[in-house]
Formats: C-alpha cells, structure tokens, sequence
C-alpha cells in the first residue's frame, strides 16, 4: 500500500538515493521530487531517475508533498526549514535522517508551521560513500530507523511515517532524542572519530605510512581506513552538533585506553585477556541480532554479491 503519494526529498546524496530507490523496488506509485545544492547532483538524480522532477529550491521542491525528507548535513538543516516551511502542504509531514537529533530539533522544530507534523528520524544504516550514485535499494533492510517525536506528535502521522520505514525494509523504534544523541556516539559517532584519528596517526607517521600502510593493509588498519574515508561535510557536523554527548563517551573511552595502557605496560595478561574476551562477545551478540554476518572480511564479499542482485 503506498503510504504517502508525493514524497519530496531535500538532499540527493546516499541516503535520499537509498530511500528512493527503496520506495521504487516495492513498485507503488508514488510521485518522487527532490532537490539538492548543485545542478549536477539535481541533473544526475533526474537521469538515474531517483526523482521524477528536480527543482532548482527547495521550496518548490515541497509543494504538494505529502512528505518531506531533510536528507542534507545537520549544518544545513535550518536554512532549508526556514526556506519550505510557507511551501508545505497542510497535513503533510515532514521527517529529517540526520545522524544528530536534538540539535536537528532545535534548528527545524521552530519553523515548523502548526499545520504540519514534524517528525525526526535517523535511520541507522549507512556507507562511507556519498552522492547520488551511491545510493541502493537494500540499504535499510533489517536496519533500524530511529523516530524522535516531540511529546505531543499526532499518533496517525507517526503511525504512517513507521509504516513507511517499514515500508523501505526498516524496523522502527521510537525514541527520546537526547537518549538517541547518547546512543549514537557509542556506537557511530565516537568509533568513527577514533578510526579518523588513528589514520591520522598513521599518515603523520610518514615512515609508516610510505609503503607499509598500503602493502599491508590487510590488517585493522584496512577498516579504519574505509571508517575514515566518510564524507568531511556530514561528519564535522555530526560532531558540530552532538558536541556534549560526544564529550561524554571520549571521557570514558580516554579512561578505558589508559586502563589498557596501563596494563600493557604493567604487563597484565589476564586484564587484556578478560578484556578482549568481553568485547568479542559484544561482536557475537551483533551476528546474533542479525545486524552483521559471520563472513570473514567484515561481511564485504557477502555485501557485493548482494549488491549484484
Ligand atoms: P550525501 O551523500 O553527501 O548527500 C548530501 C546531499 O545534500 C547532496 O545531494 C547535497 O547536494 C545536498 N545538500 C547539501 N547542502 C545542501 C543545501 N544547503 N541545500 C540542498 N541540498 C544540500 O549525504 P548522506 O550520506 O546522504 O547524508 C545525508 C544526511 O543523512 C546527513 O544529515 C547525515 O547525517 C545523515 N545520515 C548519513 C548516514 C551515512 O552513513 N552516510 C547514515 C545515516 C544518516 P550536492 O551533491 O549538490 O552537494
């Protein structure tokens, strides 16, 4: 059943494309506009057909939709708010996937006019890859969609946007949004700004990082790298914007390290083994919840044969 007719997507990078080629693959009708910053991403999005008509605002990008996607970095957020709120159509809803959720609140929620329902979301499923192209239709299969609805959201709309989540092959869960902030840098956030900093490591180690690195890659280090080759734009403003949080969790991770350090140095084998062991439970219960597979290479061959189908 088609949840929302005209569904407009602001922002036609990985996610917006995902979300897209989602709705497509489940073959309702359902009318597609969108925008994004650049003519060539708006041009690129018309002719692999993410959308069926582009526009160069976002305003006119709105009009008529029944729902409207922010699908642009955090940073961008109020100022296209500000542009669509007189453009959108009475009832519709507007939702957002940023990876940040009070501040997004904080930066759209007041411009929200009264006649619409404004719906946070973030969907946990992503890649290091951006742009149109990057997007695929699998994306957000058996992935959680995160919803943070303001206290008095009107139960059928937030009904109709989990319905279409679902729709898109995501399970949804309904969240505060400072909890949700909290959440997302344990197991997003902090391990993404920890692989961007280790490659730094690397890379300001020039005698390491010559030849080595890229010979032997093979190792960890080989998965910090893919981590670290994430989108600039998007993640200064992750961390712009979940800057409390993020201070949070870097203050236990600092005293975790120096824990290890410690015992490394004070040679502690049954620490750093307890420690390890523990820790690959945590990987075994993900497998378990069927949010990763057992392959070896971190799932990626089993990944590319799905992205042939
Ligand atoms: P992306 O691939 O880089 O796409 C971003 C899109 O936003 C591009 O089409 C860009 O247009 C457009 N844009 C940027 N500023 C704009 C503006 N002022 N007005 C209109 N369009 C603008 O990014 P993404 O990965 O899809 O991320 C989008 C959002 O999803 C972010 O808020 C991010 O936090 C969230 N998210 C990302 C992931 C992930 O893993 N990537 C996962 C979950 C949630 P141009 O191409 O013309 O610059």
């Amino acid at each position: 059943m088609t949840v929302y007719n005209h569904v407009a997507l602001i922002g036609l990078g990985l996610i917006a494309g995902s979300i897209s080629l989602a709705l497509r693959r489940n073959g309702q009708p359902v009318k597609i506009t969108g925008t994004a910053r650049s003519a060539q991403t708006r041009q690129t999005a018309l002719d692999i057909g993410l959308v069926d008509a582009v526009f160069d605002t976002a305003a006119e990008a709105v009009k008529g939709a029944d729902l409207v996607i922010l699908a642009v970095p955090i940073g961008a957020m109020a100022g296209i708010a500000a542009d669509i709120a007189p453009h959108l159509k009475t009832g519709a809803t507007v939702t957002d996937v940023g990876s940040v959720k009070s501040a997004v609140i904080d930066a759209v929620g007041p411009h929200m006019p009264k006649n619409v329902h404004f719906i946070p979301g973030h969907p946990m499923a992503g890649t290091e890859k951006s742009g149109p192209e990057s997007g695929f239709a699998h994306l957000f299969d058996n992935r959680w969609c995160l919803l943070t609805p303001p206290k008095d959201t009107d139960k059928n709309a937030l009904a109709k946007l989990s319905e279409f989540w679902q729709g898109l092959g995501a399970m949804v869960e309904i969240m505060d949004a400072k909890h949700h902030d909290l959440v997302a840098v344990v197991i997003s956030h902090a391990p993404h700004l920890i692989a961007y900093t280790m490659v730094g490591v690397a890379d300001d180690m020039s005698r390491v990082t010559e030849q080595e690195v890229v010979n032997y890659s093979a190792a960890g280090f080989r998965d910090f790298t893919r981590i670290a080759a994430s989108d600039p734009t998007m993640w200064r403003d992750v961390f712009l914007h979940n800057k409390d949080a993020t201070l949070e969790v870097l203050g236990r991770f600092t005293e975790e390290l120096f824990a290890l350090q410690r015992a490394i140095r004070t040679g502690d084998g049954d620490f750093l083994f307890d420690y390890f062991t523990r820790t690959r439970d945590v990987r075994r219960s993900i497998i378990d919840a069927g949010q990763d597979t057992d392959a070896v290479d971190f799932g990626r061959v089993a990944a590319a044969e799905t992205d042939k189908k």
